[in-house]
């Protein structure tokens, strides 16, 4: 579904990602691990068009490399940004309905799917923005971007600021999203990433550490401890 060969990001002499090989297959969920400064969001960034890249990003069979951020949402690959980037003034109906403009005319999830699958919107429908919590923000990004059609979904630290229970809340929407398309979900939080995908990368540096199975990384923890800097 998307394929990454020797993918690089650089910021002028800084080199953010290095040589990266990355796939993730249809009905899959599969997860970017690793420290600050890793090149998690580099690596989404590159291959949503928001920064250039060097190498190929296949995604469908189709190379993207070097297209523009909307003609890559407009075939379905969709990022929710770290920092979720929900429209303060506006509802959070209002902010659902805005995935519809980058859907242009696919049809994707309605508004009531979202409700359906994240009830704590139902009561915050006419709530502005502004005024939401960190974890509430999260659930309306994801949605707004469940309502502009994706074929896929790339994910930039979900968890980021959440309490845990909120975390858990968030993960398990994405885990019945994910039965659904597939997903790249880059995390710090390693414990949750893992328990929703069955595979994952892991980045130090701009480069890839370690790949394998969740099971895989999680009995390599102590390893995998040691690239995110912690125990
Ligand atoms: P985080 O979890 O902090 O977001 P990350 O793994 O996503 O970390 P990136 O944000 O991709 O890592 O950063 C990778 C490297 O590129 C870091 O050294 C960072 O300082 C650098 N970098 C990121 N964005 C820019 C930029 N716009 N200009 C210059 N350097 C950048």
């Amino acid at each position: 579904m998307l394929e990454l060969n020797r993918l690089c990001v650089d910021y002028g002499t800084t080199r953010a990602v290095r040589e990266l090989d990355l796939r993730v297959d249809a009905g899959e969920a599969v997860a970017l691990l690793g420290p600050n400064g890793a090149g998690k969001t580099s690596t989404l960034h590159a291959v949503s068009g928001l920064v250039p890249a060097r190498g190929t990003v296949l995604f469908d069979g189709a190379d993207i490399t070097g297209h523009s951020p909307s003609e890559i949402a407009r075939r379905g690959l969709v990022h929710v940004p770290e920092g979720r980037r929900v429209f303060p003034s506006l509802s959070v109906h209002e902010n659902l309905r805005m995935g519809r403009i980058a859907a242009s005319g696919r049809r994707g999830w309605t508004e009531d799917d979202v409700y359906a699958l994240l009830p704590a919107l139902v009561p915050l429908r006419d709530r502005a923005g502004y005024a939401l919590s960190g974890g509430e923000q999260q659930m309306v990004a994801i949605g707004r971007a469940l309502v502009s059609a994706p074929r896929m979904l790339l994910l930039d630290e979900p968890s980021l600021g959440l309490a845990p229970v909120v975390v858990r809340a968030v993960y398990d929407a994405l885990a019945r999203i994910a039965t659904d398309l597939p997903v790249l979900v880059v995390e710090q939080n390693t414990v949750e990433a893992l328990r929703l995908c069955g595979r994952g990368y892991v980045l130090a540096a701009g480069r890839l550490a370690l790949s394998g199975t969740a099971d895989e990384l999680a009995d390599r923890d102590s390893l995998l401890a040691s690239f995110l800097g912690k125990r």
